[in-house]
């Protein structure tokens, strides 16, 4: 059971002295485990705010989603919770992934303290993670501004493993990077897919990565989404 996104519509801007403008509407397609769905089109379309509604940060006009069933604005409790660690967003800046002030190893212990994951347990967690993405140890005692875009991405990724997450949002995920390591986190995002059955939504206004990444794919344009 997956993801199903239903009909969603979105609308802003109704104010005083503005006319409501809408960004999309009856956008729906399914998100499933192992998969990727890859959305493109141009921006200022609304791909990313498609990819907040799914994740509950942002309220859609209309249309619902579902993660097993229900739907996520209503989950309430320990539902929410669980939901809220299983469909996580990956954003094209690593930077925002990570509080500037704080070590590496200060951020991800955070993370694992707030799972109630014991702390005796966090840093092999956290050595097996940094296996995972192809990072050395050294990186733990660095602060964010002191890796590359390169190393942060894939310590951005890292940090959502921790999560054991089995749905991602990729929106532009190598957008930001050198196209000679756009292809590494790409190979990356795949190798980690396949061996924890993620299911991702690539949003990208490169057809190429898409084309790569996707399995099947559509187009969000003018106002609505097609499929392809
Ligand atoms: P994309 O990711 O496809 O480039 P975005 O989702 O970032 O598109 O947003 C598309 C446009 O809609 C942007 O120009 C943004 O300013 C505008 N927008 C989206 N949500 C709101 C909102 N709640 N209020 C005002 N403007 C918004
Ligand atoms: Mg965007």
């Amino acid at each position: 059971m997956g993801l199903k996104i239903e009909k969603l519509s979105k609308r802003y801007g109704k104010g005083l002295f503005s006319r409501e403008t809408e960004l999309f509407r009856d956008v729906s397609f399914k998100l499933e485990a192992g998969k990727t769905f890859g959305l493109t089109g141009p921006s200022g379309t609304g791909k990313s705010t498609l990819g907040k509604i799914i994740v509950g940060l942002e309220k859609p006009s209309q249309g619902d989603v579902f993660y097993k069933g229900s739907s996520i604005f209503e989950l309430r409790g320990s539902e929410k919770k669980v939901f809220r660690r299983k469909v996580q967003m990956m954003f094209q800046d690593p930077l925002d992934a990570f509080n500037p002030r704080k070590k590496i190893e200060r951020s991800l212990l955070d993370i694992l303290s707030l799972l109630k994951i014991p702390g005796s347990k966090g840093p092999d967690k956290i050595r097996l993670m940094l296996k995972t993405v192809g990072l050395n140890e050294e990186v733990l005692l660095r602060f964010p501004a002191q890796l590359s875009g390169g190393q942060l991405q894939r310590l951005a990724l890292g940090r959502i493993l921790l999560l054991e997450p089995a749905f991602i949002i990729l929106d532009e995920p190598t957008s930001a990077l050198d196209v000679s390591v756009q292809a590494q986190i790409l190979q990356l995002l795949k190798k980690v897919q396949a061996r924890e059955k993620l299911g991702y939504l690539l949003i990208s206004h490169d057809e190429a990565v898409v084309r790569f990444m996707a399995d099947y794919c559509g187009k969000l344009e003018h106002g609505s989404l097609s499929l392809a």
